[in-house]
């Protein structure tokens, strides 16, 4: 399985990250993706190792670290780490209005620029959303020149805005949330194609059932699959071998 979406990097894998990786094999889990919060988390990438996991870095600010002002070099240092060979996407970035909207023209502004370094670099762009749909939606659409690509991370948006999404070249990210009882991600997810859908956890984030409230870890990821291949009525192995092809076509992997 791969996981396109993990802050394995994260102080909460500090004291057990090895072990955490090792799970995360048993489980079947052999890729994982790295989207950063801020440039900082580059570093912290950089040190992670395991024979049997191959590690996927991206260089981004997540939204929800955009301040009063926006870092000047911002273009210029995602562009840097982004354009080498062993970057594989742009974020994560996006909108976040649930923490706060007081930077809301700076979150904005930051998504631009993380939209053009995506485009400029054939590279997709991970988004991150929270309650803050409509307004993502538009600016992706004013971005979209028929070259941008990229993930809705941890999708939970209607069908309609799933399908918005989609049209615009977007994949969804399936985690935890799917798993949710209550959540409704579920019965949305059944109306959208398959073939648009990548596996995520956002660890150390967002645990699906039955984790639920403990701290997610890439392992976690089978209950996910699971869940995902009960949707839509398939076998596990063909669920995984359907959402790994997507991913690899995505992030331009073998
Ligand atoms: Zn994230």
């Amino acid at each position: 399985m791969i996981d396109t979406h993990s802050h394995i990097y994260l102080e909460q894998f500090d004291e057990d990250r090895q072990e955490v990786f090792n799970r995360a094999v048993e489980a079947g889990v052999s890729d994982i993706f790295m989207p950063a919060i801020d440039m900082g988390s580059i570093e912290q990438m950089e040190k992670l190792s395991h024979p049997e996991i191959k590690f996927y870095k991206m260089a981004g600010l997540h939204p929800c670290d955009v301040e009063e002002v926006l870092p000047s070099d911002l273009e210029k240092s995602l562009s840097e780490f982004c354009s080498r060979d062993d970057f594989f996407g742009i974020g994560e970035t996006g909108l976040d209005y649930y923490w706060s909207t007081d930077h809301l023209a700076n979150q904005k502004e930051s998504l631009r620029i993380h939209c053009k370094v995506a485009k400029l670099l054939a590279k997709p762009i991970i988004l991150h959303n929270r309650e803050s749909t409509s307004d993502l939606l538009e600016l992706i659409r004013k971005e979209q020149d028929g070259s941008l690509t990229g993930i809705w991370h941890c999708f939970n948006g209607t069908v309609d805005e799933g399908k918005k999404a989609i049209d615009m070249g977007l994949h969804l990210g399936i985690g935890g949330v799917v798993t949710f009882k209550n959540g409704g991600v579920d019965k949305t997810v059944a109306q959208l194609p398959l073939d648009k859908m990548v596996l995520e956890t956002d660890a150390p984030y967002l645990s699906p059932t039955p984790m639920r409230g403990k701290r997610n870890e890439p392992a976690f990821m089978k209950y996910t699959a699971q869940k995902l291949a009960e949707i839509f009525e398939m076998d596990l192995s063909e669920l995984i071998s359907t959402t790994n092809r997507n991913s690899k076509t995505l992030f331009k992997i073998n």
